[in-house]
């Protein structure tokens, strides 16, 4: 049996920030990342995400965007220094208002929300335009200077390269059981893994997981697609309207995504492809003809039902964490959110309630009923 301080069953962007700000937090710490597959294999494996702080019709800032980006910012010039791949285009992201209705929401945002000095301006048609000549007509677009695009995948390989030189151990070994007689060992038929203390960042999958079966979790499936574009793309912003369009490097471009809620298999089908190169064409008619279609990529996001992430210990399972509900933007918040997370485990600092569990009524009665139980 190998054991650990912990273990964390899940290889993505939730499952590595987290490791991270656990060793960096402790480098004593003895570290398991135990993938059931390959690092990148769920929804973080997209091949281009997109940073966006801009939130839905209203342009909204998403919770702690300030902190969120301080921490991905930090990540991504580390990783970048020690690596000889581009992780990311400093593009922005220009959000295209298509009718009046979202001019006048994206306007307010400016003015009412407290955007950080430089983030965010709005641009006029003609602005839009010179930013972006294929563009659809718009009714002028909020440009988020902030925003940025993310290779994922560079990204990822980077960062599980730099874990292991901070010690951390990695073991992709399929599925294992799970027992919790003397802490947490995980067992895959070949080894045993033990610890004091186990998070799950399994992403929709954690629910899989008997003792999380109860969280408020969604799968919604999405579905990407790349093109190459003879003509030089990597100096366009990505653009974000009802999905996104962003490039990927000089001559590919990802269009994404579609928000499936039900759906039968998590492969990519004929129907998404159709959708996506209808976005392409809408809203950069003057590009998309010249382009064509060279792969499709699909995963499934997990979301919560106020979009935040969840994360926290078992109402009843001293040790075993959760780390989940990352929806679209997994980027944005992993780190910040792993960084609590990790205090929270290494020094007990209780987690913002609005990442907590506890904000769900059903976790809150899972509680009470253990705790009732634990003490009659
Ligand atoms: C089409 C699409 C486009 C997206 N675009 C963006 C974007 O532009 N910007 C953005 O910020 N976010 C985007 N996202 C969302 C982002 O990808 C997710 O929020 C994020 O990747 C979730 O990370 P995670 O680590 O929680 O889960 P995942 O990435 O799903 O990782 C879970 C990992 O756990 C492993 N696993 C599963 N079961 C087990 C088990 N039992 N034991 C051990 N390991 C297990 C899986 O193999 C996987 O590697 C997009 C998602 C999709 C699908």
């Amino acid at each position: 049996m190998k054991t650990f301080d912990v273990i964390i069953a899940g290889g993505g962007l939730a499952g590595l920030a987290t490791a991270a700000q656990l060793v960096e937090k402790n480098k004593n710490l003895k570290v398991l990342v135990y993938e059931a597959r390959q690092i990148g294999d769920g929804a973080s494996g997209v091949p281009a995400g997109m940073v966006n702080p801009a939130t839905g019709q209203r342009a909204h800032m998403v919770w702690n965007a300030e902190a969120c980006f301080r921490m991905l910012d930090k990540r991504l010039d580390q990783l970048s220094s020690g690596s000889s791949t581009i992780l990311k285009l400093q593009n922005g992201v220009m959000r295209p208002a298509v009718d009046e209705y979202l001019a006048e929401n994206f306007r307010a945002s400016l003015e009412n929300k407290r955007w950080p000095k430089g983030w965010i301006e709005w641009l006029e048609p003609d602005a839009v335009r010179n930013k972006v000549p294929n563009l659809k007509n718009s009714f002028g677009a909020l440009f988020i200077k902030k925003g940025k695009t993310v290779r994922t995948p560079e990204y990822l390989e980077a960062y599980a390269n730099y874990l292991k030189e901070a010690g951390v151990s990695f073991i992709f070994g399929g599925p294992y059981s799970i027992d919790n007689k003397n802490g947490w060992t995980l067992n895959n038929g070949t080894n045993s893994f033990s610890a004091p203390a186990l998070v799950i960042t399994t992403g929709y999958k954690a629910r899989e997981n008997k003792y999380w079966s109860e969280l408020p979790l969604n799968a919604v499936k999405g579905q990407l697609a790349l093109y190459h574009c003879p003509e030089k793309v990597s100096h366009i912003p990505a653009i974000s309207a009802y999905g996104y369009i962003t490039p990927v490097d000089d001559h590919r471009l990802a269009v994404g995504s579609t928000y499936e809620h039900h759906f039968f298999d998590e492969n990519p089908d004929a129907q998404g492809a159709g959708l996506l190169d209808q976005k392409f064409n809408e809203l950069l008619p003057g590009l998309y003809p010249k382009c064509n279609r060279i792969g499709q990529w699909s995963g499934i996001r997990a979301t919560t039902p106020d979009r935040l992430p969840i994360a926290g210990e078992h109402y009843d399972m001293k040790g075993l964490y959760v780390y989940a509900g990352l929806g679209s933007k997994g980027l944005l918040y992993s780190e910040f959110v792993a960084s609590l997370l990790a205090m929270h485990i290494t020094e007990k600092k209780d987690l913002p309630f609005e990442i907590s569990l506890y904000r769900f009524a059903r976790m809150q009665e899972l509680r009470e009923h253990a705790d009732e139980q634990n003490n009659p």
